[in-house]
């Protein structure tokens, strides 16, 4: 039985627990890879974003740098003062630009400033931008020399007088002198509330929140998100402010808890999947092991009973057969004979009614004439019936009855079938010691009735199944007693069909004690 077991249970690993181990091994191998493959996808998109809006104040600045240089080409180059006109008038209404300068590159640098009328300029700003454009000599020779066509914005160049200025130079490609320049710079505050906020809101959608941020104070100027949002998760420079940074974060979740979340739920998907194959691995092995175990009892069953039934058989037909044929020598063996044959036809009566009885439970046809029994008459009833078939058996018999129990709501034939199996038990499962003891008595509103021998008694383990349909303990003595393995089980039936209960003691070599116990009326 172990070998046929164990090998459907290797088959069953292999073509079922096999390939969800594989196949839960290679996807959580594969969590870590799609986790990474969508946290890059998620900061390319963040950065293609803010590149996108570090792309249009580009585009912006570029369009004045343009506009710029087409206001002073309209001019006459030596007519500075409608060229100044010109540059003051875009000053007064570009109100993104703090103030626009020019200059000629020079040892001693020429510089003109265009502030808007409202806001002059003070020594100390016209002093850090002469600082400016000295410090960054070097640089702006370059970018002079450059000799581009299209207008170049130069790096922006930071000022120190307005906390976050940018200061952006670049060529003017219309005037004579190729060392002309011409400086922007921008009104910071301005600038993000009228060109960026509009764009950020066209770029992010509803996806994501952009905020803007000082980079000394990591202080948060700006956020598409409710006030005060500090959560970022990219940040680029802004080009043209680069004292400010541009922040990007998606709404809601963060791609690295959504995917964590994903991988976790897919976790928990895998863990359960692989929970319910083992489950059904077991169940069907378990089925499979039942119906195994079935086939088995059922094979023992035919041969246990048939075991029972040709022993008395055999003994009838061969007293009769001696009987018929008159070879009984005396009238005394006669006698024996008769007997033989009558207690061998009892027994063969009992084996049939108990397998009739059982298949009656099995089916649920049994009926019980449930009505007022007193359980002392049916223990007198059993031991008047037995005691032939005790003694002759070489068994004493100790009936100790209580007076005035109470009377139970019984059905009279079942429980007499009942007690019998018990006694017949005690008679087949006792060695040395022959003692049969029926005990009647009552506990408040309980009424019992116990049969107790001093036979081979029964392990714990036993004791756990002794009431299951078929099932015989398996050792020593009991494999020579003869038996189906139904008494006990349509013993419990009974007792249930009362709503009893029943309890046994007993311990190996020393007996058995099985007490029915019901309500008493
Ligand atoms: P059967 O007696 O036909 O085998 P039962 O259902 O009556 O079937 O009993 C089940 C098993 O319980 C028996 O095979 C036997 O091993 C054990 N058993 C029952 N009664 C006793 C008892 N009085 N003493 C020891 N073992 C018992």
């Amino acid at each position: 039985m172990r070998k046929p077991i164990s090998k459907i249970f290797i088959i069953l690993i292999i073509i079922v627990l096999l390939p969800a181990i594989i196949f839960s091994a290679y996807e959580i191998s594969s969590l870590n890879e799609n986790e990474k493959a969508i946290d890059s996808l998620y900061n390319n998109q963040l950065k293609s974003t803010l590149r996108s809006i570090n792309r249009y104040s580009l585009d912006v600045v570029n369009s004045w740098m343009q506009r710029i240089n087409i206001l002073i080409a309209e001019e006459e180059p030596d007519n500075r003062l409608s060229k100044n006109k010109a540059l003051q008038q875009y000053v007064n209404v570009n109100s993104n630009i703090s103030f626009i300068f020019t200059g000629r590159l020079s040892n001693h640098p020429d510089i003109f400033f265009y502030a808007p009328d409202k806001k002059p300029l003070g020594k100390f700003v016209r002093d850090s931008i002469l600082k400016v454009i000295k410090t960054n000599d070097l640089k702006i020779k370059k970018l002079l020399a450059s000799d581009q066509t299209e207008l170049t914005i130069s790096e922006s160049l930071e000022a120190s007088f307005d906390d976050a200025a940018g200061v952006i130079l670049f060529p003017i490609n219309y005037t004579s002198d190729d060392n002309d320049f011409c400086g922007i710079v921008i009104n910071p505050k301005l600038f993000l509330i009228k060109i960026l906020e509009p764009q950020i809101d066209l770029a992010v959608q509803k996806d994501f929140i952009v905020s803007i941020i000082k980079n000394k104070t990591g202080e948060n100027i700006y956020s598409t998100g409710s006030n005060g949002y500090t959560e970022i998760h990219q940040k680029q420079k802004l080009l043209l402010l680069p004292r400010y940074s541009i922040g990007i974060v998606l709404k809601g979740q963060t791609i690295s808890n959504l995917v964590k979340q994903r991988t976790n739920r897919t976790l928990i998907l895998i863990f359960l999947v692989d929970l319910l194959l083992l489950i059904g691995l077991w169940y069907a092995i378990k089925n499979i092991k039942t119906e195994m175990e079935l086939t088995r009892i059922k094979a023992e069953f035919i041969a246990n009973v048939s075991h029972e039934l040709r022993t008395p058989l055999s003994l009838i037909s061969l007293f009769a057969e001696t009987l018929v044929l008159g070879r009984a020598p005396t009238s005394e063996k006669q006698k024996e004979y008769q007997k033989i044959i009558l207690e061998e036809t009892g027994r063969l009566s009992r084996i049939v009614n108990k397998i009739l009885s059982f298949y009656e439970i099995e089916g649920h046809k049994k009926g019980y004439n449930f009505k007022p029994t007193d359980l002392n008459s049916i223990a007198m009833k059993v031991m008047d019936n037995y005691n032939y078939q005790l003694e002759n058996a070489g068994f004493t018999c100790k009936l100790k009855l209580c007076e005035n129990i109470p009377k139970i709501n019984g059905d009279g034939e079942s429980l007499t079938e009942a007690l019998i199996n018990l006694v017949d038990n005690s008679m087949k499962y006792s060695k040395d010691k022959k003692e049969v003891e029926i005990e009647t008595g009552s506990t408040g509103n309980l009424v019992f009735i116990k049969v107790k021998d001093f036979g081979i008694g029964m392990s714990a383990q036993s004791l756990k199944k002794i009431f299951d349909k078929f099932y015989r303990v398996q050792n020593g003595l009991v494999h020579e007693t003869k038996g189906a393995g139904l008494g006990l089980s349509i013993v419990k039936s009974i007792v249930d069909a009362h709503k009893g209960e029943i309890n046994v003691q007993s311990t190996e070599g020393e007996g058995s004690c099985f007490e029915l116990k019901f309500k008493g009326i």
